[in-house]
């Protein structure tokens, strides 16, 4: 029996895929094809270490997902499609109807759709990619792995936002959630070297990327989590704003004449680091302040703030703290910013050691100090393997 699955992740105009063992998180081959539908899109297909990359026209998300197949004809592996356990999709909105991965049907593609209101960005890449996959492996397994997954067991205080009942009841507007496939790998791999079991292991979990979100899980289940109806809310992002007063929009509309599309545009794509500092790549904002630039260093300040005050709130949310959990490009890589995000946080039992933050490694490890209370860990997160891992397990107990 095979445990080999092709993992798939559409963007609004870029398909990243990786083959994998959904059993050890083995990759045989990666790659991606950007910016899809434009003039000319980039594909670039990486196997055995060996980077292959092109230009070439590709109009849409099948185009993509075939020229992804021809690399694999042209430069390997061969995928046989009987040596496939199964297709997983990254699908970013579940909205509040699925709490677990499951296995694609013409009812699921409805659903996905119906969705589409909550996440107009993204969803209809997702769903399209799920249509195109089924034309393309119709005899092999497809599994959505949905972003908002993880967060389903949010108690309803920690979901539910003040306003009035029909928003809630008509219009879905409560709390979802993002990044909970990263979630579910880090809070597993996190108790693994706590040496505790996950069902008795509280933490703060920090996904800090591109985008980037905070989580409090108790005992392996989402308890609260600072994205909300969309991936807007919350901690600084790249270009994302994260947390801003809602009559800010009204604000901006009567000041400016602004349209809603106008603002939100703003305030997703020009926003966050970006707004602040002129540039959205965390390296540059933290290369400028070190030479002293003011407004990379306010940009870090704000950031690194947002972080410490979600650590905060989520540690009161859960009232025993065992780890505060890095993870993401930024929490992974910058040594900076997590002693900026923890420092004065002695007093809470959450103490860095310098030397061990400020090592360099690619390994889920800690970083604090030996006789701090609450651990602190770095844990990389590989968001395509617990993809993988999952559409394996709902394979196998499907059949
Ligand atoms: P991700 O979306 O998880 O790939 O994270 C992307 C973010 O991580 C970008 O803002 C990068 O600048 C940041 N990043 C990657 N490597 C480093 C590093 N060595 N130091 C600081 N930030 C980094």
């Amino acid at each position: 029996m095979t445990d080999r699955v092709l993992v798939l992740n559409l963007g609004s105009s870029s398909l990243k895929y990786r083959l994998l063992d959904g059993a050890t998180g083995v990759a045989e081959a990666t790659g991606s094809v950007e910016r899809i539908g434009e003039d000319s899109a980039t594909l670039m297909h990486s196997v055995g270490g060996h980077d292959h990359t092109e230009e070439r026209h590709v109009t849409d998300f099948e185009d993509a997902l075939r020229s992804a197949l021809d690399a694999f004809d042209r430069h390997g592996p061969a995928i046989d499609r009987d040596d496939l356990a199964a297709v997983g999709h990254r699908v970013v909105h579940g909205g509040d109807l699925f709490a677990e991965p499951v296995v694609v049907d013409d009812h699921l593609l409805d659903t996905v759709e119906d969705l589409v209101p909550l996440a107009p960005l993204h969803n209809p890449a997702n769903l399209e990619g799920l249509r195109v996959a089924l034309r393309l492996f119709p005899d092999v397994p497809q599994v959505a792995v949905f972003d908002t997954a993880f967060h389903q067991t949010m108690p309803e205080h920690a979901y539910t936002y003040a306003v009035p009942v029909a928003w809630r009841e008509k219009h879905r507007i409560r709390r979802y959630g993002f990044h909970g496939t990263s979630y579910a790998f880090v809070s597993r791999r996190a108790a693994e070297l706590l040496d505790r079991p996950v069902e008795d292991t509280n933490l703060v979990v920090l996904h800090l990327g591109n985008g980037a979100s905070a989580a409090a899980v108790r005992g392996g289940r989402s308890v609260d989590t600072s994205m909300g109806l969309t991936p807007l809310e919350g901690l600084v992002m790249g270009t994302r704003s994260g947390d801003l007063d809602p009559a800010i929009h009204g604000h901006l509309h009567r000041e400016l004449g602004w349209s809603l599309e106008e603002i939100d545009r703003a305030l997703y794509r020009e926003s966050g680091l970006l707004g602040l500092a002129g540039a959205n790549d965390f390296r540059e904002v933290t290369q400028r302040r070190a030479a002293g630039d003011e407004a990379a260093t306010l940009a870090f300040d704000v950031y690194a703030y947002r972080v410490r005050k979600y650590v905060g709130a989520y540690y009161a949310a859960l009232g025993e703290l065992h780890a505060v959990v890095f993870t993401g490009g930024v929490g992974q890589h910058s040594a900076v910013l997590r002693a900026a995000a923890l420092d004065g946080l002695s007093r809470l039992g959450i103490v860095l050691d310098a030397e061990r933050n400020e090592a360099r490694s690619s390994d889920a490890r800690f970083v604090s100090a030996d006789g701090s209370a609450v651990a602190v860990l770095v844990v990389p997160t590989d968001e395509e393997w617990e993809i993988a891992r999952q559409a394996l397990e709902v394979v196998r107990g499907a059949q």
